[in-house]
This record gives structure tokens, C-alpha cells and sequence, in this order.
């Protein structure tokens, strides 16, 4: 048996399985909502990630760059933005996660294991409606305006 602390409600429970994050159903019917979750039911999954998509588009264009975004979705990334103030170029990987209300980290899976043709992953983050940047290292990054 494992100690471990539940990600949604810091509950310390035993369980059998060492990478279990919720204590019980409750726990574990938020925990599946806040990430995988409350837009999944609404919207089929190709308009979740393209809703992201656009919020991202949204917070470039806002920052000064100009997007253009992939034709077809096997690209090999989601976007190509130019700074109207640099002239550099980036290629955006866009992903959606959330913030834990716990920890106050951003979750978004899959994410670590991401290893593809872009300079800058950009996460969506469903429930505070922030967009992140992230380096090809996975820190941090500020575009800026
Ligand atoms: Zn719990």
C-alpha cells in the first residue's frame, strides 16, 4: 500500500497503486472533469481543440504577432506567428491543460512527453482562461508585448 495525497481535496489514503491522484469517486469525477473535462460533453473534441486553438490566436494577435495557422491537421505544428516588433518567427504547438486548484500548477497531459517540431509549446488552460508559453526545456516563457 502507497500513502498518498489526494490532488483534489489533500486528503492523505492508502491505496495499492502508487500513481492513483484521487481518494475517492467524488475526488475523482472532479479531478476527470477539470482535466479532460467540462467542455468534452458540450463540444465534440476536434471543436475543443480548435476553440483553444483560437484563444491562443487571440492572445498572439494581442501581443503583436501575426498567425497563420496550419492548413491541414497533420502539420507539423499548429502555428506560425512572426512578431511585428522583432520580425522573428515561431512555430506554436498549442495545447490545453488546466491549473490545479491545489497546487496552483498547470497540468495539461501529455505535455512532457511532447517532442515536436515547434520552438514554443502555447497551453490553453480551460478554467482561468490564461494562455502559457513554454520553451522546447518546458519553462517558462513570456512573448511579451
Ligand atoms: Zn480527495
Amino acid at each position: 500500500m502507497y500513502t498518498i495525497t489526494c490532488n483534489m481535496c489533500t486528503k492523505e489514503f492508502q491505496h495499492k497503486f502508487e500513481h492513483t491522484k484521487a481518494c475517492s469517486d467524488t475526488c475523482r469525477k472532479q479531478r476527470r472533469d477539470e482535466t479532460y473535462g467540462f467542455k468534452k460533453r458540450t463540444m465534440p473534441n476536434l471543436v475543443v481543440g480548435k476553440y483553444h486553438e483560437l484563444k491562443v490566436v487571440m492572445d498572439l494577435v494581442e501581443k503583436q504577432y501575426d498567425v497563420y495557422p496550419a492548413m491541414f491537421p497533420q502539420a507539423l505544428c499548429d502555428l506560425i506567428v512572426v512578431s511585428r516588433k522583432t520580425k522573428q518567427l515561431l512555430r506554436i504547438e498549442v495545447k490545453t491543460g488546466y491549473r490545479s486548484k491545489i497546487t496552483n500548477h498547470v497540468i495539461s497531459p501529455g505535455v512532457e512527453k511532447q517532442k515536436g517540431f515547434h520552438d514554443v509549446l502555447a497551453i490553453a488552460i480551460r478554467s482561468t482562461n490564461e494562455v502559457i508559453y513554454r520553451d522546447k526545456k518546458g519553462k517558462d516563457i513570456d512573448l511579451g508585448v
